[in-house]
């Protein structure tokens, strides 16, 4: 029988989620295991740009001497192009005053590898490489049981606390008994191409005008990475052909830059899930990061939401004392609406963006005349899409602001209908409205998923 050691907490990935809550939990004066089996970083498509808050979060738990350096680059915000007129709505992250400081964009191979970096420079903190969690047992309530395989040896630990910080796809989840919902949504490819395509470089940007938005931002030195979304269609396969179909709406510069770049790169490509854990915790076990609530990237909060998910459990645990099955719960109190404002946000906006139905053209048209006309909407927004506010009721007036703002625009200016006569405003209500009701259940749907 293997031997048992006994150890104050077990981490199971050493991700973002897994560094960032070891660096937490360390900083309340735990002992702390992290044990990771290895990724190939080069073929992996992931997150790269951090909005404020999570650079506000890796700061405050001690990450930015070493995270920050270069290649590292300041991003100040995003420009979205609609693709007809070319020009720019800018929703720069300095117009939120909860923002103390730029983003930041990095490839995610150098961000995890300085995050890990610094966690194996302290003293209680132990990683253990090419090893991976494959059992949990939590029959005996006062502790948790994980066992360890490192090759054909398996190791068996008892912890007081077992954080879950393993991905999407999480066994350790699975171990521990908690289900999943889970959606298959897209593809997403990614490619380099030169910075110097991008207008401004230090900016994100969105191009629309295609099937589905396409994301451009500095990823360091002189690179931008773009990436392309392929809808998940059962009857077919993705392929790097659908990233030059989708480019057509780029400025021609980059456009040339896609083509160089899928006829040289290798591919880099993640297939996206929107998936929910039944609960975030279950005894002493809790879900950190993507293995708890992973959305569509086009938000770009998964990194933000590992930070600040950590962040809460750190306080939890302080407010409770050092209870920790009670602090799990209070976590999990505290973090299930942020959640479900994320996961609302991101399905809202890629419908919006992607929706090809007239109404869907009109919110699409509606969302950016908000933006360029009204400051407080460019600033409510951004606080939203930033996750520096979490507050679904802010996110529900986001949308009635929106779809008013596509009704004026379409009564002045209608959005064509294929070879029909103009919509009268009666009908056009109408489908806005059921627009609204359907985005409504959509946040119902979500609150269900993470409570
Ligand atoms: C295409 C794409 C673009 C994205 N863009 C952005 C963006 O711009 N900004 C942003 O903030 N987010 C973005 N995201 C999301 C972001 O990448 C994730 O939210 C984040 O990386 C999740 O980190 P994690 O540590 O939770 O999970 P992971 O990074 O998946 O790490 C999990 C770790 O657990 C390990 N593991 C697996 N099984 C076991 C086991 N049995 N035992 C122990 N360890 C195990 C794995 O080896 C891995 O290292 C993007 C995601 C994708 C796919």
């Amino acid at each position: 029988m293997a031997r048992t050691t006994d150890i104050e907490v077990v981490i199971g990935g050493g991700g973002v989620a897994g560094a960032v809550t070891a660096m937490a939990l360390h900083e309340l004066g735990y002992e702390v295991l992290v044990v990771e089996p290895g990724l190939n970083d080069d073929r992996r498509l992931a997150g790269e740009l951090l909005h404020p808050p999570g650079v506000a979060g890796l700061a405050e738990l001690g990450f930015s001497d070493l995270l920050m350096q270069e290649p590292a680059v300041a991003v100040n915000g995003f420009r979205i192009s609609s693709g007809a007129d070319e020009e720019f709505v800018s929703l720069p992250y300095e117009l939120v005053p909860a923002h103390r400081m730029p983003g930041l964009s990095l490839e995610h191979g150098l961000i995890r590898q300085r995050l890990m970096q610094t966690i194996r420079a302290l003293p209680r903190i132990t990683v253990v490489d090419k090893a991976r969690i494959v059992s949990v047992d939590q029959s005996d309530s006062s502790h948790v049981s994980v066992q360890i395989a490192d090759g054909d040896a398996l190791t068996q630990y008892r912890c007081r606390l077992l954080v879950a910080a393993d991905g999407a796809s999480s066994p350790i989840r699975k171990y521990a008994g908690i289900g999943v919902h889970s959606r298959r949504i897209a593809t997403i490819y990614g490619y380099r191409i030169p910075a110097e395509t991008l207008p401004d470089r230090d900016y994100g940007y969105v191009f629309l005008g295609s099937r589905t938005p396409i994301l451009v931002y500095p990823v360091g030195g002189n690179d931008a990475r773009i990436m392309f979304d392929v809808p998940y269609d059962a009857s077919r396969r993705a392929n790097p052909a659908d990233c030059l179909d989708l480019s057509a709406a780029l400025p021609p510069d980059m456009r040339r830059g896609v083509e160089h770049a899928v006829a040289t790169q290798n591919r880099m490509s993640a297939v996206i899930q929107e998936v929910s854990a039944e609960r975030l915790a279950n005894g002493r076990v809790v879900l950190i990061g993507d293995a708890a609530v992973t959305c569509h990237p086009l938000t770009a909060t998964g990194m933000t939401m590992c930070i600040t998910d950590a962040l809460l459990l750190r306080d939890a645990i302080a407010d409770q004392s050092g209870d920790l099955v009670r602090a799990l719960q209070l976590q999990q109190r505290r973090r299930r609406w942020r959640q479900a404002t994320r996961l609302s946000l991101a399905e809202a906006l890629r419908d919006v963006f992607c929706g090809d139905t007239p109404e869907m053209r009109v919110v699409r048209r509606g969302i950016l005349r908000y933006w360029r006309d009204s400051s407080a909407g460019r600033r409510a927004s951004m606080a939203l899409l930033s996750t520096a506010d979490g507050h679904l009721l802010a996110l529900i007036r986001e949308f009635f602001s929106v779809i008013f703002h596509g009704f004026l625009a379409d009564l002045r200016d209608p959005v064509e209908q294929a070879g029909g006569p103009r919509r009268a405003p009666h009908r056009l209500i109408g489908g806005l409205a059921r627009v609204l009701f359907r985005q409504l259940r959509q946040v119902v749907g979500k609150c269900r998923m993470v409570s």
